[in-house]
């Protein structure tokens, strides 16, 4: 099938998810996941109407924005794989969120090499919860104070939390994020912007909006297979 007909296949499954959780579609953002596929595949999904694009790895994504600079002021670009403190000036120059914010070190470095002029980048907290095998994500009882800590960088804006569960993790985990989710947005009182909660990918899209996720990535169901992670 083609890149819009999976893409369409992609809103048609969201769509129904949200029915049957009786939810808003508007309450779900679709992240294409299009590592290890070229700007043309990007290209193609943004023709039919897709702005959000993720990101993986650090050199890929700014070879694919620099391709696609026609788009720039249309495309969202998030960058969800794994940060090395020494990568962060160019994600923080260039893309628009980050979703894998794991450390403190990260989240200093990213505020402090984000260009004043731009808009401050949105980042998500990147948690570890129960049954992951990665070693990336902060752990559930950290995600708070970590959250608070972000709140006083002034070139980020906090926007809420991300995870990679692992595949059949099962609904109990993703519920448990949920919680940490609405636990830490009350804890933050009146700050407004902690709006999203960052889980779903294409095999488990229909648990984790039935769990409350507000923003999927999806690359598979798009993009199609990838040959190297
Ligand atoms: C690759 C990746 C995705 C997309 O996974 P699919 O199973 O291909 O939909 C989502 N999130 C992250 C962090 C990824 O690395």
């Amino acid at each position: 099938m083609s890149i819009s007909g999976q893409l369409k296949e992609c809103q048609n499954r969201i769509l129904h998810a949200c029915e049957q959780a009786n939810r808003l579609v508007s309450s779900v953002v679709l992240i294409a996941v299009s590592k290890t596929h070229p700007a043309k595949s990007v290209e193609a999904a943004f023709n039919v109407g897709q702005r959000h694009f993720g990101e993986n790895y650090v050199q890929e994504c700014i070879e694919k924005i620099n391709l696609l600079n026609t788009h720039r002021a249309e495309i969202i670009w998030h960058f969800i794989g794994p940060l090395q403190s020494n990568k962060t000036k160019l994600i923080a120059e260039q893309v628009d969120w980050v979703q894998s914010v794991d450390r403190l070190k990260i989240a200093q470095r990213l505020s402090s090499q984000r260009p004043t002029n731009l808009v401050p980048l949105q980042v998500l907290v990147q948690v570890n919860i129960s049954g992951e095998t990665t070693k990336s994500g902060v752990q559930p009882n950290e995600t708070l104070q970590m959250c608070q800590e972000i709140l006083d960088l002034p070139n980020l804006q906090l926007r809420g939390l991300m995870a990679i569960p692992e595949p059949g993790i099962g609904s109990t985990s993703l519920k448990e994020l949920h919680t940490l989710f609405e636990t830490i947005q009350s804890e933050l009182g009146n700050y407004k912007h902690f709006d999203t909660l960052s889980m779903g990918m294409s095999d488990d899209l229909e648990l984790a909006i039935e769990s409350g996720s507000t923003m999927v990535r999806i690359g598979t169901a798009i993009f199609g297979k990838r040959d190297k992670q």
